[in-house]
């Protein structure tokens, strides 16, 4: 501010200079013009005066003309030296100017500066608006996964637990669940050689021997399958049978099987479809059998007076459609009931209901998680319906296809077939060939089959059943064994295929898998039978070959 009133007051003055000497000059040059005129006018009118007072006037004139022409002269160089002040104040002036021309671009460069640094500075600004939004999400992005996270370790730390806790009921369940019959069957094997028992206290120790050793397989059959189903190596093997056949055959199974339900006065009822109609249904028969059978023993086992009824109904998506969609199976019974809140526990692997103090029941809660497994890879469903101490209804779906043909197989444990029994066969002219390496099923086949009067031949090894077909042209039937060292039972089929092609071949393996039972197929056998096997199972079927 000082700067520029400074500027502007020394501008001011050196106007105001200009104007007062031009003024002065004038002055100067006009009074003395005047002077003069004034004299040489007075002279003019004035003759008369003296020479003398002539001569003092013309050097006053001289004197007064020589003041003011050195007055002139002194302004003259007066003014000159103002000029060239003025000049100089211009000169400073111009430089001044140039410098707050210089200084206002300075200036306006410094005001774009700052312009651009606060254009800057809100791009920055900006910058740290997005940063910070980012930040924020990536914060509530680490929230959610550590809460995930948090989540994953507390359900693995439940399933451990869960696992911990299944070992532990496993164990628990296994040792009480195999101890107990293994104790029955040795104790009633050795009660057998006693030697003062009377023949019908020794079919009663074998009754006992032999539901118990099916006790046995049907827990290790149990532990298996769940091995298979956690393993995702379950196999469906579909084939079509009739439904009615098969329920039928159910039926004498558990007849026979549960002698208690006549003692308890239990009625075993299989009820016949409302449409009265019989069905076949393309599904797995075996897995079919199972679920059945599990649904039946657990009515039996939690029955105590009352009826059990079994059966089924065809479900139809709509009223004009001839086949139904379904079939919907059901196991009824008047036992022990099952709480409402235990719907979903029971489902579950080794999970049973314990609530009664005053009873134990047997099994190891494994039969309805097989069988809600099962059905799920066979397209059906389970559930039940039941009430506290009048009993329980348990449901099943399958899917059903129309077919019309039911093929039979000779495949022993793939289909049903256990109506014949028969114990008593006759074979004194034939010759069967037991392929085995394991000297105890050697010795139980031998006896099984020396009992018919056939003759039987052994060998130990796949090399040398070939070798003994080769030789011994009058076999009629092969038992052939399919894990053996040296050569097993299905390169050795294949080569007893290829000498005699007509010579029946049955597998027989402590496997149970599907995929065994097809690959003995296409070996070339003509059946399969799975270890164990009783006295009448394996001659009823040899029977079928002979
Ligand atoms: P388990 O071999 O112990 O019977 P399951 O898986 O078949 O195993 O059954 C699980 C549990 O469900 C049983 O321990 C029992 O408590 C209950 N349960 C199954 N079926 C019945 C039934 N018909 N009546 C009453 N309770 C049943």
């Amino acid at each position: 501010m000082s700067y520029w009133s400074d500027l502007r007051a020394d501008a001011g003055l050196c106007s105001f200079r200009n104007r007062y000497l031009n003024k002065l000059f004038h002055n100067i040059i006009k009074y003395p013009v005047f002077i003069l005129f004034a004299l040489n006018f007075e002279s003019c009118i004035v003759d008369d005066i003296a020479q003398s007072e002539r001569h003092a006037f013309s050097l006053n004139i001289i004197l007064s003309i020589t003041i003011i022409i050195a007055v002139i002269v002194i302004f003259l160089i007066r003014e000159q030296k103002i000029k060239k002040q003025y000049k100089k104040l211009e000169r400073e002036l111009r430089i001044r100017i140039k410098k707050i021309g210089e200084q206002e671009d300075k200036i306006v460069q410094q005001k774009q500066e700052v312009y651009s640094q606060i254009n800057l500075s809100d791009k920055q600004d900006e910058v740290i608006h997005n940063q910070t939004i980012e930040l924020e999400k990536s914060r509530r992005h680490l929230e959610k996964t550590v809460e995930l996270r948090t989540r994953e370790l507390k359900d693995a730390k439940n399933k451990a637990e869960e696992s911990d806790r299944l070992k532990t009921a496993f164990l628990e369940n296994m040792s009480h669940e195999i101890r107990t019959p293994m104790n029955a069957i040795m104790g009633f094997a050795s009660l057998l050689s006693l030697t003062d028992i009377s023949v019908q206290e020794k079919g009663k120790y074998i009754i006992r021997i032999n539901n118990n050793c099916r006790l046995l397989l049907k827990l290790i059959d149990d532990i298996l399958d769940m091995s298979k189903i956690q393993a995702n190596q379950m196999v469906i093997v579909k084939k079509e049978f009739s439904i009615d056949q098969f329920l039928q055959e159910i039926y004498d199974e558990i007849v026979t099987e549960h002698k208690e339900l006549e003692i308890k006065n239990i009625k075993l009822e299989l009820i016949r479809n409302k449409k009265d109609k019989s069905y076949t249904v393309y599904s797995d028969p075996v897995r079919f059998r199972q679920i059945f059978l599990n649904l039946l023993r657990n009515a039996t086992k939690y029955t105590e007076k009352g009826y059990i009824r079994f059966g089924y109904e065809p479900l139809f998506d709509s009223d004009y459609n001839n086949e139904p969609s379904m079939l919907q199976f059901y196991v009824e019974d008047t036992g022990i009931g099952i709480p409402p809140e235990k719907s979903n526990f029971i489902f579950e692997w080794f999970n049973k209901i314990e609530d009664d103090p005053s009873k134990l029941y047997r099994g190891a809660g494994l039969g309805l998680f097989i069988s809600k497994e099962l059905l799920h890879l066979m397209g059906g469903e389970i559930w039940f319906n039941s009430k506290l101490k009048e009993g329980s209804t348990f449901y099943f779906t399958l899917p059903y296809f129309d077919t019309t043909e039911v093929k039979s197989a000779k495949v022993r444990k793939q289909t049903s077939g256990q109506s014949i029994k028969k114990e008593n066969y006759d074979w004194r002219k034939k010759t069967i060939l037991i392929v085995e390496d394991e000297d105890n099923n050697v010795l139980y086949l031998n006896e099984i089959i020396k009992r018919t009067g056939a003759l039987t031949l052994e060998a130990r090894n796949g090399k040398q059943a070939v070798k003994l077909v080769e030789e011994n042209p009058s076999i009629s039937v092969v038992i052939m064994d399919l894990m053996m060292p040296e050569m097993d039972g299905y390169a050795a089929t294949r080569r007893i295929k290829t000498i005699h092609p007509n010579l029946p071949v049955i597998a027989q393996t402590a496997y149970t898998n599907a995929r065994e039972r097809e690959k003995s197929l296409e070996a070339g056998c003509d059946g399969y039978i799975s270890k164990p096997y009783n006295r009448p199972e394996l001659l009823d079927f040899i029977n079928t070959f002979i």
